[in-house]
């Protein structure tokens, strides 16, 4: 048996999915399709549970989005299983399931192995659960890796939230010591002046945005290590809101807040 899937264009023109859309796109038809049968075959006394291994991967960040606000829409009495592999997929997830009123739990799975089979974790780890535990257990080279990648990518999401300036560059690819500057900028002119005015000087110090994060941080003590990774999460936790699962950002006034509006930096004009 074989079946085709035909589309139909609003000049009432009919062609097959893999003329017109990406490959991205024919994925997340495959999948709403599926689920349409899944939805069918319910009414027929099938269980009403649909697992998601890792599905919309290869779908853009904001269609994955509208995919499942429609999941929580039209299975809200089903049991929906996500599997995911994304760290800030897995974030968009949580936030969209929060903002949708779906009651769940969350589950990691580290290391897996034919003996023990799978080690499942209750808590999954948040975004600086990688510094907390370098900063507990790591050496200067793995404290500052691990301070320098969440910055950066910190600065990265907030660069567009806070309307930064920064030089362009060919296919937009950004380091920290392009994005930095301009969030320090933006910063110094609220509560977060102090962390914000560290992280500055310790990064000038070390030339951090030209030397590679292991190089760097070989020269430095445990101490000085440590320093920097404190002022990282202190400065993370203080433009990351855990209710939101998001990150804080201006609302073109006088204010930087979250879209809960739970975390709100006040900036002095
Ligand atoms: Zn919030």
């Amino acid at each position: 048996m074989a079946l085709d899937v035909v589309v139909e264009l609003s000049g009432g023109r009919h062609c097959f999915p893999q003329q017109i859309f990406s490959e991205g796109y024919r994925d997340l038809l495959a999948a709403l399709f599926f689920m349409a049968v899944a939805k069918r075959a319910a009414e027929f006394g099938q269980a009403k549970v649909l697992m998601l291994d890792d599905v919309f991967q290869s779908v853009d960040s904001t269609v994955r989005g509208t995919a499942v606000e429609f999941l929580i829409r039209e299975f809200r009495d089903w049991q929906l299983i996500f599997t995911v592999h994304d760290r800030l997929w897995f974030e968009q997830l949580r936030s969209k399931l929060r903002g949708g009123s779906m009651p769940f739990v969350e589950h990691e799975l580290r290391s897996w192995d034919f003996a023990n089979g799978p080690v499942l974790h209750n808590a999954p780890a948040t975004l600086t659960t990688t510094l907390e535990r370098e900063l507990d257990l790591g050496e200067p080279a793995s404290i500052c890796g691990a301070a320098g990648r969440l910055l950066e990518q910190a600065s990265d999401q907030l660069s567009w939230r806070v309307n930064i300036s920064v030089k362009r560059r060919p296919g937009d690819r950004y380091t920290l010591g392009d994005l930095w500057p301009g969030i320090n900028k933006v910063f110094r002119r609220t509560s977060l002046r102090e962390i914000s005015g560290a992280i500055q000087s310790t990064y000038e110090l070390r030339n951090l945005a030209g030397a590679h994060y292991n190089e760097w941080a070989n020269a430095l003590s445990l101490l000085e290590a440590q320093g920097f990774g404190r002022e990282v999460l202190a400065f993370v936790e203080a433009v990351w809101c855990p209710d939101c699962s998001d990150w804080v950002a201006s609302d073109g006034k006088d204010a930087i807040q979250c879209p809960g509006g739970h975390v709100s930096i006040s900036v002095q004009s």
